[in-house]
């Protein structure tokens, strides 16, 4: 389990990074504002109202993975926060953010 503190400062740093690309990219299009047309002013605004969803579900993924992080090093991380069984580690590669094992989770989706 102890490289997956590395793994998800990496995906942290990865997610952090792309939030800083997509704020500059948003600047720019309301610096740009002034010298366009209606047309291509409305496709600006959809433009930022896509780059808002896709802040806040980058925003969702940080929380989880610091969220992740915290119980890593409360000596916590990896075991599901319904049953307290160890979730598979191959799950949890494939999202460090995860807090249930795959029978909990399968039951959560059908509730
Ligand atoms: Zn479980």
């Amino acid at each position: 389990m102890s490289d997956f503190k590395g793994l998800i400062r990496d995906r942290i740093d990865q997610l952090e990074d792309l939030a800083e690309a997509s704020r500059a990219a948003t600047a720019t299009v309301e610096l740009d504002q002034t010298r366009q047309g209606r047309l291509s002013r409305m496709d600006a605004l959809q433009g930022q109202a896509m780059a808002k969803d896709a802040e806040r579900r980058r925003g969702e993924q940080l929380g989880r993975l610091r969220a992740a992080l915290a119980r890593l090093e409360r000596g916590e991380f990896g075991e599901c926060l319904e049953c307290g069984e160890m979730i598979a580690e191959a799950r949890l590669r494939a999202d460090p953010g995860t807090t249930l094992c795959v029978t909990c989770a399968s039951e959560a989706e059908k509730r």
